[in-house]
């Protein structure tokens, strides 16, 4: 019987339809013991991961008989994808099926953050009545700049029109024709920072994207944007973002993603009550439905790929 490893937490039901034809190793902490998956990785054909396992090559170099990594959600960064191609190893994600999760987070936090949601709850539960003097505004008719308009970029596209807010568009891998089809302007990135109320990023950790937002992009930002990130820390700088918020070069911004994860003292420690910000524990792509697509999408990939 063929063997799976899986190392972080995945449907319960996906997991059981798994166990009916292979032979299946689950605990949804080991990625914490990273030695552990080194001792026992060389029996297993499959591996499932989340985010947190760090498939490297100590890791690969060790296992022997893997065949096929199945990736409960999207980005490759916790994955040597080179080193696995080299040594023949397929690495499946689970392409699209955590994009509606992701897409309606963004629009949840640019509602929450444009009518400042956060400050007035907390002012309101601290006995404040702050009618006049915590502003609100709408997003009807405003600008969303999507840095990345791969699947999430598209869905959150959707959802912002259906909104009535104009959509512009960073991403140089992306043919002009899309324009009409999505009704979008593709611009340059400065051009994005400059035009947008409302900054969203969609682009995958690299070497290319590190630092995407940095402290000269916050300088660019004509119209105070809110911005959103729910793709990788890296791509902004966080202490750049919080001066820039503290000058009055932004207006609000989201995280759900850090350079580290957990979130370090050190960052949350400078977030201060009444600031228009929303932080979540890297949750955008996860919602009861999402989890269940992305872990049937897995256990069909696999189960396909090791029957052959
Ligand atoms: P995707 O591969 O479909 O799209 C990525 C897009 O980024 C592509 O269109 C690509 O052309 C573009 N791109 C690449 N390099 C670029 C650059 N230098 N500048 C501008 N554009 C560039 O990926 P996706 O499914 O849309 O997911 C995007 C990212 O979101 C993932 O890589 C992952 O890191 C993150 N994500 C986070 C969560 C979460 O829970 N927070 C969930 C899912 C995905």
């Amino acid at each position: 019987m063929k063997k799976i490893l899986i190392t972080e937490f995945m449907d319960a039901n996906s997991v059981n339809d798994l166990k009916n034809e292979f032979n299946v190793y689950y605990d949804s902490g080991l990625y914490r013991n990273f030695n552990k998956i080194l001792e026992i990785v060389d029996q297993y054909e499959a591996l499932i991961v989340r985010n947190k396992t760090f498939v490297n090559k100590d890791l690969i170099l060790k296992a022997a008989r893997l065949k096929i990594i199945g990736r409960l959600g999207v980005g490759l960064d916790n994955i040597d994808t080179k080193f696995c191609e080299k040594n023949n190893i397929i690495v499946q994600p689970a392409i699209g099926m955590n994009a509606t999760s992701v897409a309606e987070y963004v629009i949840a936090c640019s509602l929450s953050l444009i009518k400042n949601l956060t400050q007035l709850n907390q002012a309101t539960l601290q006995g404040e009545w702050p009618r006049t003097t915590i502003k609100s505004r709408e997003l009807k008719g405003k600008v969303i700049g999507l840095l990345g308009f791969g699947t999430i970029g598209k869905e959150v596209n959707l959802l912002a029109q259906a909104l009535g807010m104009h959509v512009v568009v960073y991403d140089p891998f992306i043919d002009k024709s899309n324009e009409r089809e999505f009704n979008i302007s593709l611009i340059d990135k400065e051009e994005l920072f400059n035009k947008s109320d409302i900054i969203s990023i969609h682009v995958p950790l690299s070497s290319k994207t590190k630092n995407l937002i940095n402290r000269q992009s916050f300088l660019k930002m004509k119209k105070k944007p809110l911005i959103i990130n729910t793709s990788r820390g890296s791509i902004v700088d966080e202490e750049g973002l919080l001066q820039a918020y503290k000058n009055n070069l932004i207006s609000g911004f989201a995280l759900d993603v850090y350079k580290e994860e957990p979130v370090q003292k050190a960052f949350y420690s400078q977030i201060e009550n009444r600031m228009n910000c929303i932080l979540t524990p890297h949750i955008a792509g996860v919602t009861n439905e999402s989890n269940k697509k992305v872990s049937n999408y897995i256990v069909e990939k696999i189960s396909y790929f090791l029957r052959k």
